[in-house]
């Protein structure tokens, strides 16, 4: 056994002390603020995670779905089995996703990203998204998030999509573009709006970057967001970038709204 003098003198009782209260450190944070479910607050094993009953209610969307709007069909039809919806009202992307249905669980995380100030639930949403859009990937295409208006971008101080971009970013390896579509007209809110009444707030809210989009010339862009709810955004997105000259423009939400199993939003 070393004597306390022989520890001082040799100065390794500062490594142990520091060792020491570094792990008292962790072990006091995690007192303090052990981790919770996103949703319900039940203490977790890990940081920005959902506890397993709130995570068995989750609803991934998964196939079979319709190629264009990712709507989940009861029973599969056949490869190129377009939904009623898609021919009814035909997109202008190409192919829409989320990760998971609009419920009461996801509209909790949503909200907390949004308007949480909780910028790190991005990470839990992006891990499910970059599995939900696993066929936008092959083509390699730039993550562009759907802006917020700088005003409101002041006021929330992060986007929230842009966030969820960085975060798929790092599980793809793909590059970002956040100052690639500019919403250059300040929306109200689309909570509480029909569909239509949502057409027309968002309608020529967007422009592309000149300079940016002319770096990216014809690259295939993936939008991301974090509810789809009509489209209407995601829409006036795309339209705008199709009148850049961008063709291949694909959606990945975190939650999307599906009627019969949404709630209202
Ligand atoms: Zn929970």
């Amino acid at each position: 056994m070393e004597r306390a003098e022989e520890l001082v003198k040799s100065g390794r009782w500062a490594g142990r002390l520091l060792g020491g209260a570094r792990e008292a450190g962790t072990r006091l944070l995690d007192l303090l603020y052990p981790p919770v479910c996103l949703h319900c607050d039940a203490p977790t094993a890990l940081a920005d995670g959902l506890c397993s009953l709130c995570f068995r209610q989750l609803r991934p969307i998964t196939a079979p779905l319709c190629p264009v709007l990712g709507l989940p069909f009861a029973v599969s039809m056949g490869d190129d089995a377009v939904s009623a919806e898609a021919l009814a009202d035909p997109p202008p992307f190409r192919r829409a996703r989320a990760a998971v249905i609009y419920n009461e669980v996801a509209a909790t995380i949503v909200s907390r990203l949004k308007y949480g100030d909780r910028p790190e639930l991005s990470r839990f949403c992006a891990r499910l998204m970059a599995a939900a859009g696993h066929e936008l990937w092959a083509e390699k295409p730039l993550l562009v998030p759907v802006p917020l208006h700088p005003a409101r971008h002041r006021q929330r101080r992060y986007n929230q999509s842009a966030e969820l971009a960085h975060a798929i970013a790092r599980l793809t390896g793909l590059r970002v573009e956040t100052g690639l579509v500019l919403r250059t007209r300040r929306t109200r809110q689309q909570v509480g709006l029909s569909g239509d009444g949502r057409q027309r707030n968002v309608a020529g809210a967007f422009a592309v970057h000149p300079d940016i989009i002319g770096r990216h010339g014809g690259r295939p862009i993936v939008l991301v967001d974090d509810v789809y709810t009509t489209g209407a955004t995601t829409r006036a997105v795309s339209r705008t970038l199709s009148r850049a000259g961008v063709s291949q423009v694909d959606v990945l939400s975190f939650a999307r709204v599906v009627v019969g199993a949404d709630l209202p939003i």
